[in-house]
């Protein structure tokens, strides 16, 4: 079911500069129709561009250093540049590219939602999640991964170390404490007479160590404007699909939030999750080359990216030959073929058997996981019985499964599941050795949320549930 939607594709950087060795450059700008972006070019494409206009190579660096570093909003701010090359540039209608945030929701949780506008005025939601969730989100995050070794060594521990709340409880206590530690740490030191040298060098390790404690944020990303797939219990597909982002829209929602919350990555620990707006693998081009610029010009560690599909099975097999792919997470949501086809429409073309036969066949890294993703609705796909179906799917699979309550919206006809049942669905998971994780909604209250994403114009006047 491949969603045929309009992929703006514009050479005009290089029509300006007359640069007939990369025309194959994809990336449609996000600035006005006059204009053509830098954001969404990779080095080498940076420097072919500045010799084309006659410059030196190491400008394509600077240009480099200041979009995706920098993450400067105007050609006029590169202070690296001379005046008369920022001119040229100017005058070629070339513009950083950098998405504007239009609006901005705080959750009472500290979660943000962002309103991000494209060049054409389109928009997207990116959500800033400021702590990972302590291993339950399947976020790439280290957390996530201690919480695995944890099930791997003492599944009865791990239930108590990741009951409702307690990881960032404990995250927090165990940064306070390192905080503390510090504090004496600095105290002693300037009692001492060790001299300047030193204290610099307990400056540097404090700043990192806070660093290091504070990091677990996540930035959940769009891929499309709107969606196709068409998912029952998602907000997000009552949009339909208007268009695929560029490698530059994606990669500029992540710019625009590191701007915005002022942390900048790999100083800063950010995760990175593709499960906003859009099927990913409907937009797989642009997806893996944004995937790319993030690890290599944006800075954002590979293993602590996530991709999430609804099961577009020949771009799974795809992923698995990609040289830099973010981690799968696979969006199952039914136990059975009816199930699933009621809820996932889409399912229909690629059923679980050839859904669980990609899983299978997916090449892991070490100590790399495949995450099932599945959103308990209440009465629906929930039951013992569906627990038991899923224990069956995923037998003798490296995976692990993040539960997800409904988050609840308007137009969305299902309800949120009982608690009890929630419970009992992750026992029978952890009990037949399915590592099982109960996800706590993240900014359930401005719709942020998984499956809530959706223009927020649309929402603006719904009451929150
Ligand atoms: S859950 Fe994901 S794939 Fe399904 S409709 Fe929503 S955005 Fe699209």
């Amino acid at each position: 079911m491949e969603v045929q939607v309009s992929v703006w594709v514009n050479s005009r950087l290089w029509e300006i500069v007359g640069n007939p060795t990369i025309r194959n450059v994809s990336d449609r700008a996000m600035t006005d129709s006059s204009q053509v972006a830098l954001l969404g070019l990779d080095r080498a494409e940076l420097t072919s561009f500045v010799e084309s206009l006659g410059e030196p190579a190491y400008r394509g660096q600077q240009l480099r250093d200041a979009v995706y570093r920098q993450r400067v909003a105007s050609v006029e701010e590169i202070s690296t540049l001379s005046q008369q090359l920022r001119g040229t540039l100017t005058e070629k209608g070339v513009a950083v590219g950098l998405p504007r945030i239009a609006q901005k929701f705080v959750s009472e949780d500290g979660t943000v939602r962002y309103l991000i506008e494209m060049g054409d005025g389109q928009t997207v939601e990116t959500v800033w999640m400021p702590e990972g969730d302590g291993g339950e989100a399947g976020d790439g995050s280290e957390a996530g991964e201690q919480a695995e070794r944890f099930v791997d060594l003492n599944p009865t521990g791990a239930e108590a170390l990741l009951s409702e709340e307690k990881p960032i409880a404990a995250l927090k206590r165990c940064a306070t404490q390192n905080l503390t530690d510090q504090t004496q740490n600095q105290k002693q030191q300037q009692n001492s007479d060790q001299g300047q040298e030193q204290n610099s060098d307990l400056r540097q390790r404090q700043r990192r160590t806070q660093r290091q404690n504070q990091g677990r944020s996540t930035i959940c990303i769009s891929s499309q404007v709107g969606c196709a797939v068409d998912c029952q219990f998602c907000l997000t597909a009552l949009l339909g699909v208007k268009r695929n982002l560029t490698a530059g829209e994606i990669v500029g929602q992540v710019c625009a939030v590191l701007k915005d919350q002022q942390v900048s990555p790999p100083e800063d620990r950010i995760n990175l999750v593709f499960m906003g707006m859009g099927e990913p693998f409907l937009n797989y081009d642009n997806f893996v080359k944004a995937a790319r610029l993030l690890v290599e010009e944006v800075g954002i560690a590979e293993r602590r990216m996530t991709v999430s599909t609804a099961g577009i099975v020949p771009r799974i097999h795809d992923l698995g030959g990609e040289k830099i792919r973010p981690k799968l997470a696979i969006s199952l949501n039914a136990s059975n073929d009816a199930l699933r086809t009621r809820l996932m429409p889409l399912n229909k073309k690629w059923n679980l058997e050839m859904l669980m036969a990609a899983a299978k066949a997916y090449p892991l890294r070490t100590r790399e996981w495949i995450t099932f993703e599945y959103v308990l609705l209440g009465g629906v796909n929930d039951g013992p019985e569906n627990a038991r179906e899923v224990v069956e799917l995923l037998r003798g699979m490296r995976c692990k499964v993040n539960l997800i309550a409904l988050n609840p919206g308007p137009g969305i006809e299902f309800t949120i599941p009982d608690a009890e049942r929630v419970a009992e669905f992750q026992k029978i998971l952890r009990e037949s050795g399915v590592p099982a994780f109960v996800r706590r909604p993240r900014g359930r209250d401005i719709y942020a949320a998984c499956g809530q994403l959706k223009r927020t114009v649309e929402i603006a006047t719904a009451p929150a549930p």
